[in-house]
């Protein structure tokens, strides 16, 4: 069985792992700085100039020379239209490729530089997700994240939002940011508040730090899955414990060798993941920075990766059996996509 790019594409997918503020439309940015007045913000005022720019984040030295692009995109969310328009475009890319689940992750704290206020921010953007599920064949689920790199009272806000939003399109709490020098265990109180109001949680971990700062996201934090995870494979019991325990990492490929985590696509560890029996979803992180889209991903690892066409099967399916979504909910999502899907399952696939 052989794989094309157009074979992926027409697979159900779901994306667990995806920013809005790393994912808008080139044409959009310079759309809003024209309208907002902004145009100083970017680094060229037309789509090439700008995308031809934007190259150089694969020469990011370290997670946080990547993190540092964001400064073209922050400003540019900052009004309610803004943050409603690029969500809803954001809903509208994923869909066009059969992305039939997308959690969508932000920090509400980053959009209130002009004045909105964090409730107005996330009722914004939970409107635009509203908005493109009766429009479109997609269902959504909101991420809010705290920042690792701020006070642990940011943090807390952060989880007080999210468990105050939590029947309202909000699915789970995760922390992301600068990973180096800024642990998990620093935000246990946002973490235990986002737990007890029985919120989902995810934490970037072991992106651009050791197996130590995935075990503090586990069991200091209570993470359900797991954000990268890249140096899990230096941890063979830890890797053995995510697959007796059926963890899930989300994983994101361009952005990792974008970020220098990994050498290349072929070095990728979703190879020895796979292999080990640990749970894998593949994602983009950011369709703009990373100039990609969960079918390019899915297809990147099918032509870099050891991974043969049944195993990416599995992968893109794990994408609906390890999302926020209630069981039942979940149940019935999984077997629509199973019955849409073109590969059939071997008689040991479980449906969940
Ligand atoms: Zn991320």
């Amino acid at each position: 069985m052989t794989l094309t790019r157009d074979d992926i594409l027409d697979w159900p997918k779901a994306e667990l792992h995806c920013h809005l503020d790393g994912s808008l439309r080139l044409d959009t940015m310079i759309d809003i700085a024209e309208k907002e007045g902004k145009m100083q913000v970017l680094p060229s005022d037309t789509v090439e100039g700008l995308k031809e720019i934007l190259r150089e984040v694969d020469n990011s030295e370290t997670l946080e020379a990547y993190l540092a692009w964001f400064r073209y995109t922050i400003p540019l969310l900052q009004t309610k239209e803004a943050l409603y328009r690029c969500t809803y475009e954001l809903a509208e890319d994923n869909a066009k490729e059969n992305v039939r689940h997308l959690e969508l992750r932000y920090a509400p704290i980053l959009h209130t530089e002009e004045g909105l206020s964090l409730e107005e921010v996330n009722e914004t953007v939970l409107q635009a997700l509203k908005d493109a599920e009766r429009d479109l064949d997609i269902n959504t689920g909101l991420i809010i994240c705290g920042l690792r790199d701020r006070y642990e009272s940011a943090s807390m806000r952060q989880a007080e939002l999210a468990a105050e939003y939590r029947h309202r399109g909000v699915v789970a709490f995760d922390l992301a940011g600068g990973e180096a020098g800024n642990p998990p265990k620093g935000h246990l109180h946002a973490f235990y508040h986002a737990r007890n109001h029985l919120l989902n949680l995810t934490v970037h971990a072991g992106e651009s730090w050791g197996p130590d700062s995935i075990r503090q996201a586990l069991f200091y934090c209570g993470a359900h899955r797991i954000g990268h995870g890249i140096s899990l494979q230096e941890d063979p019991e830890l890797m053995q414990y995510f697959a007796d325990h059926r963890i899930p990492l989300e994983m994101c490929p361009t952005s990792n060798v974008q970020t220098h985590v990994v050498p290349s696509l072929e070095a990728h560890p979703i190879t020895t993941y796979v292999k080990n029996g640990v749970p894998v979803t593949v994602n983009t992180d950011n369709r703009l920075f990373s100039r990609t889209s969960v079918t390019d991903e899915l297809w990147s690892v099918y032509q870099y990766c050891d991974i043969d066409a049944e195993e990416l099967r599995e992968v893109a399916i794990n994408g609906f059996r390890y999302a926020f979504i209630r069981r039942d909910e979940k149940q019935a999502l999984l077997r629509s996509v199973i019955d849409d899907f073109p590969l059939a399952p071997s008689d040991e696939t479980p449906v969940w």
